[in-house]
C-alpha cells in the first residue's frame, strides 16, 4: 500500500501526542495524530491524578523520571507554552519493612542527580504536625517532584505538533491495522485505509485490540482506578505537596485551595473491566475507605466532604512496565502503551527516546528492555516496591 504519511500515531494521551511533537520536532515529513474522542487528554490521561514523583525502585525508570520533572519543569521553554507542573515537592510515607530498602534505594537516586531527603518520621511530625506518625517507618521528601494538570501538558504537546507541521484528526476512530505480510503498513479509518511508513499504537487500555488485530500478541489488563475530590475545612494544617501514603496504601494530591484529591494505592483489588464499558463513576464504600486511610494519617482531613468521584482505566502489563519500542518480526510498527497506571509523568520522555529509536536508530541499552520482546525473552522487569509504584 501506498504511504500517506511517514508515521501515524494512534491515540492522543499524553503518550501520543508527545510522540508525535517530538517526531514533528526531528524533523519527520508527515506525522497524523488520530484520537476517537473528541481532543487530547480526552480520555485515561485527563482523569490522571497526575503525581510527578521520581521514586523508582528501577534505576531505568528513576532516570525517566528525572528527566520528566526537568522536562516539566522548563516546558516552557520547550513548547512555549506553560504544561501546568507544579514543583512542591513530593512526600511519601513508607512502612517500616521496606525503610531499610528506601535508604538503599535512595542512594541510587542521588547518584543520578535526584534530591532526595529521608526523615524519621516523629522528627517530620514535629515540623509537619498534620502527620500522625505512628507505624511509619521512613519518609522520603523529594524536592523537585509534584503534580500536573494532565489535560494542560498534554495539550501543550498536541498543540507544538500541530504548530510544527504535523496533522490532528480528532473523533476519527481507527478501525484496525492493516498488516501485509511481517508489516503493519497502515491504518483502517471509516472512509478506508491509509497508508504509513511506520504506525505507533498509542492507544491506551485499547492498544490490546488494537494489536490484536494485526494478530499482535499484547498482555495487558484493563483495570479500573478510582480516583475522589473532597472539600477540607478552611484553616486546616495540611501537606503542601502530593503525599503517597505506602503505609495505609492511599494517595493524596491537592487541587489548589481546600480541595483534595484522594485516592487507593497498591496493594488493592484490582478488578479487569471491558475498555468500552465499564461504571464511570466511584463506589460509594471504595470513596469512604480513601478519605477514612488518609484521615487516620493526616488527622485533619477528618470531616472532608466528598465533592465527587469518578473511574477511569490503568492499562496494566504482566510487570506493571510499558511496552515501547518496535518488536522482532514485525516491521513498521511501534508499541506505546501499558502505562499501568504510573505514566503519565514519564511519557513526554519515553516519547523522546522512542522517536530518537525510530528516526536515528538510536536507543540506550537499558530503554530496549521496553520492548514487547522481554515477554518472549522471559526478560521482565523486576522492581521491588509494587504495582504501579514501580
Ligand atoms: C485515575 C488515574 C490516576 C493516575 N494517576 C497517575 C499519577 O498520579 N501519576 C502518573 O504518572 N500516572 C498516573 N496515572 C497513569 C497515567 O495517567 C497513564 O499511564 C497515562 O495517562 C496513559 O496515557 P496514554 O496516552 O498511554 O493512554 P490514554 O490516556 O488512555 O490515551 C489513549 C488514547 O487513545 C485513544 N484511542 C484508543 N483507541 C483508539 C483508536 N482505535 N483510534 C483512535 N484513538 C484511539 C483514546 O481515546 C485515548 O484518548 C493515572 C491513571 C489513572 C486512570
Amino acid at each position: 500500500m501506498a504511504s500517506n504519511y511517514d508515521v501515524i500515531v494512534v491515540g492522543a494521551g499524553i503518550t501520543g501526542s508527545s510522540v508525535a511533537y517530538w517526531l514533528k520536532k526531528k524533523g519527520v515529513g508527515s506525522v497524523l495524530l488520530l484520537e476517537k474522542g473528541p481532543g487530547p487528554a480526552c480520555s485515561n490521561t485527563g482523569k490522571s491524578a497526575a503525581v510527578v514523583r521520581t521514586f523508582y525502585s528501577i534505576p531505568l525508570m528513576a532516570r525517566i523520571a528525572k528527566a520528566a520533572v526537568d522536562l516539566l519543569a522548563s516546558l516552557t521553554d520547550e513548547l512555549g507554552r506553560d504544561g501546568g507542573f507544579h514543583q512542591t515537592g513530593y512526600t511519601q510515607f513508607i512502612p517500616p519493612d521496606w525503610a531499610e530498602m528506601a535508604v538503599e534505594k535512595s542512594a541510587m537516586h542521588r547518584s543520578l542527580g535526584i534530591e532526595i531527603r529521608l526523615f524519621d518520621p516523629h522528627d517530620f511530625a514535629r515540623d509537619h504536625p498534620w502527620l500522625n506518625p505512628e507505624g511509619v517507618g521512613v519518609v522520603v521528601y523529594e524536592t523537585n517532584s509534584g503534580y500536573a494538570d494532565p489535560v494542560q501538558t498534554t495539550e501543550a504537546f498536541a498543540d507544538a505538533f500541530v504548530a510544527a507541521g504535523g496533522e490532528a484528526r480528532f473523533r476519527t476512530p481507527c478501525r484496525g491495522l492493516v498488516r501485509e505480510g511481517d508489516g503493519i503498513t497502515g491504518v483502517l479509518l471509516d472512509d478506508g485505509p491509509v497508508g504509513a511508513g511506520a504506525v505507533i499504537n498509542a492507544a491506551g487500555p485499547w492498544a490490546k485490540s488494537l494489536a490484536e488485530f494485526a494478530n499482535l500478541d499484547m498482555p495487558m489488563r484493563a483495570v479500573r482506578e478510582q480516583d475522589t475530590i473532597w472539600e477540607v475545612r478552611p484553616g486546616r494544617p495540611l501537606p503542601t505537596t502530593p503525599v503517597s501514603n505506602a503505609v495505609d496504601a492511599a494517595y493524596l494530591r491537592p487541587m489548589g485551595g481546600t480541595r483534595w484529591l484522594m485516592g487507593r494505592g497498591y496493594p488493592k483489588p484490582y478488578v479487569e473491566v471491558d475498555p468500552n464499558n465499564y461504571k464511570l463513576t466511584v463506589d460509594n464504600e471504595d470513596a469512604i475507605d480513601m478519605c477514612d486511610r488518609m484521615a487516620r494519617r493526616i488527622p485533619p482531613l477528618q470531616g472532608a466532604k466528598l465533592v465527587e468521584g469518578y473511574a477511569a482505566l490503568y492499562d496494566v502489563t504482566l510487570d506493571w512496565m510499558p511496552f515501547v519500542g518496535p518488536r522482532s518480526g514485525v516491521a513498521g510498527y511501534y508499541d506505546l502503551a501499558g502505562g499501568s497506571g504510573h505514566l503519565f509523568k514519564t511519557a513526554p520522555i519515553i516519547a523522546r527516546e522512542l522517536a530518537d529509536w525510530i528516526v536515528d536508530g538510536e536507543v540506550r541499552d537499558d530503554f530496549r528492555q521496553f520492548s514487547h520482546d522481554r515477554v518472549a525473552a522471559g526478560n521482565l522487569f523486576q522492581q521491588s516496591f509494587g504495582g504501579n509504584r514501580g
